[in-house]
């Protein structure tokens, strides 16, 4: 509970404005309840007495007034915050009149009832639907209990009575403080509640996010792996009317490398290579993931039939590992480390047309390899063996 203490409800934070939102809601409520009793109340005095200005009539006709025109002006207002602080001074500024109204009327029966039934019912009125912090509180309930004892005290001939209003009064008072410290405090803690389990929200989404990000990432080589070039894939056939190529890439000899450097070299090697497809790929739009191991793939989505752009891309890519001129001391092949290459095209970007795509591109993969490595080689100019 001390926590609480903490709570701003200053207008701006959002505890105040949850608070005159919810105060808001309630008013509403009170006004019609109050409309429906002072029509009833004024249908009844017609009844009775017939149509006269009583003073009984005149405060049912001023209630009933005030009431109707704040219920309207509530009803039109939207709750923005650019109107909170006004929304908030206007229930206030209302439930202060209507306890005053029922001061005055408890006064003016005094001189006939002697009841103090009309202030106390509209004091219960405004804990129950005003929550409020203790400042307000005071001003709203004993500014009006001051002026309206002195008032009773005036009005009051029986001075026996007058002392057993003022201790019904006062014990009213002090369970009245009680209830709306005590609702006040739950409004707090719920408000409370709810940041929390936003926050609480907003983290699990962030660290949902973060995992997703991580999930189709490959640790050594930071780009994406397997599942976020599908995810990739994924996004991308949704858009229609596409043609894709994809470039399958393999290090030459990179085992002969791990055995004559050792793994962490392999590794760093790795980095290396991936980093020249990062920079390639980035140039020319086209995506890239670590396939598995030492393979590669490179996706481009496009709208051009003509396919010998992509050729000329894995070209490059094959020239740039090249040039990077990394020393492959153990490479049957190359003093360097190299890579092959298997290019391949579709027409149109399906989710069955990819399986095939790819499965395309690894066979040209493999007429690279076989045509001694370092080198590109099409699908199409793929010789089938028999
Ligand atoms: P080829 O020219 O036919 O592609 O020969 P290769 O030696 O590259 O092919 P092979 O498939 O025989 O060997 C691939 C090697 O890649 C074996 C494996 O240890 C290595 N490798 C795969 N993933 C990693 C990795 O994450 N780190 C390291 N250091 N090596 C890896
Ligand atoms: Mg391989
Ligand atoms: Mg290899």
């Amino acid at each position: 509970m001390q926590s609480l203490l903490f709570l701003q409800t200053k207008p701006g934070c959002s505890f105040f404005s949850q608070l005159t939102i919810d105060n808001v809601n309630r008013a509403k409520i009170s006004l019609i309840i109050v409309i429906i009793f002072e029509v009833a109340l004024l249908i009844r005095n017609i009844f009775e007495h017939g149509f006269s200005l009583h003073y009984y009539v005149i405060f049912y006709i001023v209630l009933l007034t005030v009431s109707a025109v704040s219920l309207t002006l509530l009803w039109w207002m939207p709750n923005k915050e650019q109107h909170i602080r006004f929304l908030d001074r206007f229930i206030f500024s209302y439930y202060v009149f209507f306890i005053f109204w029922g001061g005055a009327l408890t006064v003016l029966d005094q001189f006939s009832y002697g009841q103090v039934t009309a202030y106390l019912s509209n004091v219960l009125v405004g804990v129950l639907m005003y929550h409020c912090s203790m400042r307000k509180f005071m001003v709203m309930q004993f500014i009006p209990l001051v002026i309206i004892s002195f008032a009773m005290y005036e009005a009051q001939a029986n001075e026996d009575i007058f002392l057993g209003h003022m201790i019904n009064i006062t014990v009213f008072m002090v369970f009245a403080t009680i209830g709306s410290r005590f609702l006040y405090n739950v409004a707090a803690q719920n408000h409370m509640q709810r940041e929390l389990l936003s926050e609480t929200n907003e983290e699990l989404e962030a660290l949902n996010t973060e995992l997703a990000y991580l999930s189709m990432r490959d640790e050594l080589t930071t780009l994406a792996n397997r599942r976020g070039l599908y995810h990739y894939m994924d996004q991308h056939l949704q858009v229609e009317n596409q043609q894709v190529s994809a470039v399958i890439l393999d290090i030459d000899a990179f085992k002969h490398y791990n055995d004559f450097y050792g793994h962490l070299e392999g590794d760093h090697a790795l980095r290396m290579v991936a980093k020249i497809l990062q920079q390639q790929a980035g140039a020319e739009k086209t995506f890239v993931a670590r396939y598995g191991g030492e393979e590669f793939m490179f996706v481009r989505f496009h709208h051009d039939d003509d396919n010998t752009t992509i050729k000329a891309f894995a070209e490059q890519v094959r020239q740039a590992v090249f040039e990077a001129q990394i020393p492959h001391a153990a490479s049957p092949f190359e003093a360097v480390l190299s890579v092959s290459l298997g290019v391949s095209h579709s027409h149109i970007a399906t989710e069955v047309n990819m399986t095939q795509l790819f499965k395309e591109a690894d066979e040209a993969l493999y007429e690279a390899k076989r045509s001694g490595r370092n080198c590109v080689r099409y699908y199409e100019e793929v010789t089938i063996e028999i």
